[in-house]
C-alpha cells in the first residue's frame, strides 16, 4: 500500500502513519498463499485499516490483523481495537 500526504495530477509525496493522508494506493497481487475468500477478505480488512492510517505492530509477536506476513489472524484483537481507537474512535 503506497499512501500519500500530496497527490496531484503532476506530483505526489508519500506520507507515513502519523500525516494526514490525502490518498492510498493498494494492491492486491495474486498469491496462492492468499487465494481463499477468508484470506482475500483478511487482506483487505487489513489494508483498510492503512487507509485508515492504522499502523503494523511494532512488536512481530503481537497478534493482531495488522501484523505483516501470511498469518491466521482474521478477527480483530486488541491490538487492532486498541490501534483504531487511539486516531479517533470509539
Ligand atoms: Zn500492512
Amino acid at each position: 500500500m503506497y499512501p500519500y500526504k500530496t497527490y496531484t495530477g503532476t506530483s505526489a509525496s508519500l506520507a507515513t502513519t502519523s500525516d494526514r493522508w490525502v490518498k492510498a494506493i493498494v494492491y492486491q497481487y495474486k498469491n496462492s498463499l492468499l487465494d481463499t475468500t477468508t484470506k482475500r477478505t483478511k487482506t483487505a480488512t487489513h489494508e483498510f485499516r492503512h487507509a485508515l492510517s492504522v499502523a503494523h505492530p511494532t512488536s512481530s509477536s503481537t497478534v493482531a490483523v495488522m501484523q505483516q506476513g501470511v498469518l491466521n489472524y482474521y478477527d480483530l484483537k486488541t491490538y487492532d481495537k486498541d490501534s483504531l481507537k487511539a486516531k479517533g474512535g470509539k
